[in-house]
């Protein structure tokens, strides 16, 4: 998909035809709230660069990101009057990234849960719960601790 293509590098007109009005921007990042949603404050962080994938965020949007997702989720948590603001980015949609953040009240429309199936809690001896699936069962901790010695080498080499 090229520049011209994309529908969030139209900005008028997508936040027209996504239902949504733009409420802040700076030089690199501009915030919509949804007028379509469950969810009261329901808002989407985009770069104004075509930037596809959270993986490919780089220059002065990698470096402004921190600061532009703290002021906007702490703007939506106030306005919405939520205790936490869920963040989702997917990526397997429109390949211009966003964020979605949902400001979240308990017992609204969002979901919790990070995996798909029946959750099944476990209390661990620290106190704390973790949740799994009944229908996805943990991989083998084999499998776990390879893939995390592979991020662990990918980090130091792109510590450079
Ligand atoms: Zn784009």
């Amino acid at each position: 998909m090229t520049t011209s293509e994309c529908p969030m590098c139209r900005a008028g007109s997508a936040d027209e035809e996504l239902e949504r009005v733009e409420v802040w921007q700076d030089a690199h990042w501009r915030l919509t709230v949804s007028l379509s949603s469950e969810v009261a404050g329901f808002a989407y962080l985009e770069p104004k660069r075509h930037i596809r994938y959270i993986t490919e965020l780089d220059g002065p949007e990698a470096a402004s990101f921190g600061p532009a997702l703290a002021r906007s989720t702490t703007a939506l948590k106030d306005a919405a009057g939520a205790e936490v603001v869920y963040v989702y980015i997917f990526g397997d949609g429109v390949p211009h990234l966003h964020l979605h953040l949902a400001p979240h009240r308990p017992g609204d429309a969002l979901s919790d849960q990070m995996i798909r199936g029946e959750l099944v809690e476990e209390k661990l001896p620290n106190g704390m719960t973790r949740f799994a699936s009944s229908d996805f069962p943990a991989l083998p901790r084999d499998e776990l601790i390879q893939i995390a010695e592979r991020v662990r080498d990918g980090m130091s080499a792109s510590a450079e």
